[in-house]
């Protein structure tokens, strides 16, 4: 029997470890926290029975990935609830831009610009499932529907300040800017349309779901199945070097790269190790959750339904922040996201106290305290939300790093998106999932598709990986 390691049991680890497993691999799990999931865990940390997810929240992308639907993960208690509305962008005047899992609720709510959001995302979003045979793997290779890719990829290559251009409403344009600055890139860089067009596309298609229960359930549900399939893991173990390495057929590193360069030394061949040491780090995110009574006060009706709200104010006052964290300065006024999961959960407040989820683009190791900006920016859009806190926990950029090696500096993306890294991965290859050591492979979030817990850089490495096996 062929036996596999795993180095990190976030989505993308316990993916790569499932797909080999269930090819009758043998497969240990070594996960350097005491609990697994990587960005997939939840926890009760300011009032009990009140839920709040670490990091991963809201999940277009996951609820339609080909790899988790493939193994059917409800029965292993993965199940998903969606909110009555996405996403809001709320603007000073009370409106707001507000995103629907409809293309068509969504751009009759959008007056002058409801015709240019059709004609953007209507095409693509009817043909998410097909697509995505494409966009969630290496871009570089023979497409499997090259004219619906080239259609959908065309203005995926535009900054996403020209994408934005065309929109002639406020609202139409911060709300893609929004979700375009999810890439934490300047928006006026070439390609940072891209991250927004896939995750509008994906939630036209199938939503922004959350996961009942936590997105804890999403790890635990792999763990489960990985389970049934005779896989082992074990936590607390920090792979620092070569020789806590047990021997296997396949090693997998759900890591970042420059921790795979650590790792491996001089094993790995000079030009690889040269690359992932120069792999470029994105900006950082600075976490701030609270235990709220009463939810939070928006002015903007439609906030109080949506599972996200972005907060920034207009297009220019968000790309002007981007701009800044990108430049190392901190805004006065960051661009903050909100999860309110709970709509779409209920089960994760505690009587009328819910659990609110917020964390504010900053520079990469960014060393201040965010909570007063991130708190003043609630504030105008929801008067009053101050009075209503009962509880909040905090994680800095440092503190980031701490619970996940791979999110150093605060960089929860895995690395920059920039055009390099967002079309390769940590290097230039039509491999990226490859390390020069037959039989190694990374499979994190630096790889393609890129960040978010829908497993497909662990499935498609594992692939690669199984290839590797059956050759040898
Ligand atoms: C605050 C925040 C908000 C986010 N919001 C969303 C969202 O709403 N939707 C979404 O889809 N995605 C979101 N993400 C991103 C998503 O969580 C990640 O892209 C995803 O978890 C990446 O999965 P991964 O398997 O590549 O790595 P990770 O989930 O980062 O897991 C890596 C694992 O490896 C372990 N590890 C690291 N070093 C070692 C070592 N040396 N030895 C052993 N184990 C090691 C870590 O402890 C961790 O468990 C968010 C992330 C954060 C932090």
């Amino acid at each position: 029997m062929s036996t596999a390691v795993v180095v990190g049991s976030g989505p993308n680890g316990l993916a790569a470890a499932i797909r080999l497993a269930a090819k009758g691999v043998q497969v240990t799990v070594l996960e350097a926290a005491d609990e697994v999931g990587g960005g997939t865990r939840s926890t009760e940390a300011i009032v009990p029975g009140l839920l709040h997810d670490h990091c991963s929240a809201i999940h277009p992308m996951a609820v339609g990935s080909q790899f988790l639907n493939g193994f059917n993960l409800q029965r292993y208690g993965l199940s998903w609830r969606w909110p009555e509305i996405d996403c809001v962008h709320p603007l000073d005047d009370g409106s707001a831009g507000v995103l629907y899992r409809s293309v068509e609720q969504t751009a009759a709510g959008l007056g002058r610009d409801g015709s240019r959001w059709r004609l953007a995302f209507g095409y693509p979003a009817s043909r998410f499932d097909a697509l995505s045979d494409d966009i969630m793997g290496p871009l570089l290779r023979v497409p499997h529907h090259p004219l619906m890719l080239a259609r959908f990829g065309a203005p995926t290559v535009l900054p996403a300040s020209t994408f934005a251009r065309a929109f002639r409403t406020e609202k139409a344009r911060a709300l893609f800017g929004g979700i375009a600055a999810h890439s934490f890139r300047p928006l006026h860089y070439p390609m940072t349309s891209a991250i927004g067009m896939g995750i509008i596309t994906a939630g036209h298609r199938h939503g922004w779901a959350v996961a009942a229960g936590g997105s804890q359930s999403i790890a635990n549900a792999m763990v489960a199945l990985l389970s049934d399939l005779g896989g082992k893991i074990e936590t607390g173990v920090r792979v620092q070097n070569t020789s806590q390495l047990p021997p296997a057929d396949v090693t997998m590193f759900d890591l970042a790269p420059s921790a795979v360069a650590g790792i491996l030394g001089d094993r790995l061949p000079r030009r690889i190790a040269a690359a992932f040491t120069r792999f470029r780090r994105g900006p950082g995110a600075f976490k701030v959750d609270f235990a709220v009574e009463g939810g939070v006060p928006w002015t903007n009706p439609d906030a109080h339904r949506a599972g996200t709200v972005h907060l920034a104010g207009s297009y220019a006052e968000l790309a002007a922040a981007e701009r800044d964290i990108h430049a190392g300065r901190m805004p006065e006024r960051p661009f903050v996201l909100i999860g309110q999961q709970y709509l779409a959960d209920p089960q994760r407040s505690v009587g009328n106290t819910h659990p609110v989820w917020t964390y504010a683009h900053v520079p990469n190791g960014y060393a201040g305290d965010a909570t007063e900006a991130i708190i003043a920016q609630i504030e105008r859009f929801a008067p009053g939300f101050s009075e209503r806190i009962v509880g909040q926990t905090v994680r800095t950029t440092t503190q980031m790093a701490t619970f996940n090696a791979n999110y150093a500096g605060g960089d929860i993306m895995t690395g920059s998106k920039d055009i390099r890294q967002l079309t390769f991965g940590p290097r230039i290859t039509l491999s990226p999932y490859s390390i020069g050591i037959p039989g190694m492979y990374i499979c994190s979030a630096a790889t393609p598709p890129g960040p978010g817990a829908h497993g497909m850089c662990g499935a498609n490495a594992a692939n690669l990986a199984l290839d590797y096996l059956a050759a040898k």
